[in-house]
């Protein structure tokens, strides 16, 4: 398993159901190891992590409703008897939650608090786990890398106001999307801008690490900025390389969307 942050708590990449990327988080709270999983994709392989470093699963932060971030979720309590937090909007489709969570709620895990950032779009209730003193973000299915969620629930204001919310977060923030889409998203971004230079170096080193079965993620809020098509649908360069200057950004970000949708 690939560790991808070690700084005051662990955090680790478990690939679960194919595209699925969930992960594992250690830390210490009051001179304990506590262990916690962000969504639940498949409880048989979470399981097996965890017994295999030792640590007991205390914790699953749930992002939204969908099956593949929470079907894990009764057969790990009845495993691990561990507590159950997802977003309020959504606590009547996730089964087992314990505590729901809001924008004004936090979770604390030792001396780092997460905040819970609401992002409409993907699902209504999508939450997102953000930890200003550690830099990382867990954030579901609403940003992929080179990405966004599909809209489900959401309009497009809904997802670009999110998407936007996201973007004011520090560049160096760690993210940690739910899914390893990134070269077909990449692909897709390449399709709107075939020349953009730091998309195609962006593409070169994802391939190099796809190929070497790495994991793309996290990425980083800073490169997603540069290399995110749905994070710039304000930007002068993309609405010219559209030949849609005349059209607002919200309707800019329903257009990609939308295409990609179908790509
Ligand atoms: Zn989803
Ligand atoms: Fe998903």
């Amino acid at each position: 398993m690939v560790k991808a942050f070690s700084k005051g708590i662990e955090i680790f990449l478990i690939p679960c159901l194919g595209d699925n990327q969930n992960y594992a988080i250690v830390g210490r709270e009051s001179s304990q190891n506590i262990g916690f999983t962000v969504d639940s994709p498949d409880p048989q392989v979470i399981t097996k992590f965890f017994e295999s470093k030792n640590w007991n699963l205390d914790v699953i932060l749930n992002t939204h409703h969908h099956w593949d971030h929470v079907d894990g979720n009764p057969q790990l309590k009845n495993r691990w008897n561990c507590k159950i937090y997802g977003p309020e909007y959504e606590e009547k489709r996730i089964k087992k939650i314990d505590f729901s969570l809001n924008e004004s709620s936090t979770y604390q895990l030792g001396k780092h608090k997460f905040e819970i950032i609401h992002l409409p779009g993907h699902t209504l209730g999508h939450i997102a786990y953000y930890s200003e003193t550690l830099g990382v973000l867990f954030v579901g299915d609403t940003l992929f890398s080179a990405g966004c969620g599909r809209l489900f629930e959401g309009t497009p204001d809904q997802m670009w106001e999110s998407l936007k919310k996201l973007r004011t977060l520090p560049d160096e923030t760690l993210v940690f999307c739910a899914h390893e889409y990134t070269l077909n998203n990449i692909e897709f971004a390449l399709s709107l801008e075939p020349n953009r230079q730091s998309l195609l170096n962006f593409q070169n080193v994802s391939q190099e690490k796809r190929s070497k079965s790495l994991p793309t993620v996290p990425t980083t809020i800073g490169v997603e900025k540069e290399i995110n098509p749905f994070l710039r649908a304000d930007d002068i360069e993309l609405k010219k390389n559209l030949n849609m200057t005349e059209n607002s950004d919200v309707e800019i970000f329903a257009h990609i969307r939308k295409s990609k949708d179908t790509f």
